[in-house]
C-alpha cells in the first residue's frame, strides 16, 4: 500500500523531522527513501521506506541498507502501526559479517517468499 499522507505524517513525528540518513532536519521536502530499493521487489509501503532529503536518498541509490540503519529503523517502528517489510528482518537476521553478494540473496529470497 502507497505512503499515504497519514503515513507521512506519522513517520515525520517519529524520526523528530530528521532526515533518516543524514539527521538534518528535513520537514515538508522529505523524500521518500526505499530501504530495499523498488528495482529489488521493495515494496512502496510504509513498511520499507524512511524520510529522506532528495540528495540523500539519491546518494543512497541503490544499495541494501546496513545493519545500523537496519536497527535503527526497527527502533523508530517498535509498537508503531506502520511496521517492518520481513525481507528487512532476513536482512538483519543474516550472517554477521556476510559479503554483500550474500546479503542480496537472502534479500531475493525473502522478497521472493512474500509474493
Ligand atoms: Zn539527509
Amino acid at each position: 500500500m502507497p505512503v499515504t499522507p497519514d503515513d507521512a505524517e506519522l513517520m515525520d513525528v517519529q524520526q523528530g523531522g530528521r532526515c533518516f540518513f543524514c539527521d538534518g532536519p528535513v520537514g515538508a521536502k522529505a523524500t521518500f527513501d526505499h530501504l530495499i530499493p523498488q528495482a529489488y521487489g521493495g515494496i512502496d509501503d510504509p513498511a520499507n521506506v524512511v524520510l529522506a532529503h532528495r540528495r540523500c536518498n539519491q546518494r543512497k541509490g541503490d544499495r541494501l541498507p546496513t545493519d545500523e540503519e537496519l536497527d535503527r529503523f526497527f527502533a523508530l517502528r517498535r509498537s508503531s502501526r506502520l511496521g517492518v517489510w520481513p525481507p528487512l528482518r532476513a536482512l538483519r537476521g543474516g550472517d554477521e559479517g556476510a559479503g554483500e553478494e550474500e546479503r542480496w540473496m537472502t534479500v531475493a529470497q525473502a522478497v521472493a517468499r512474500e509474493r
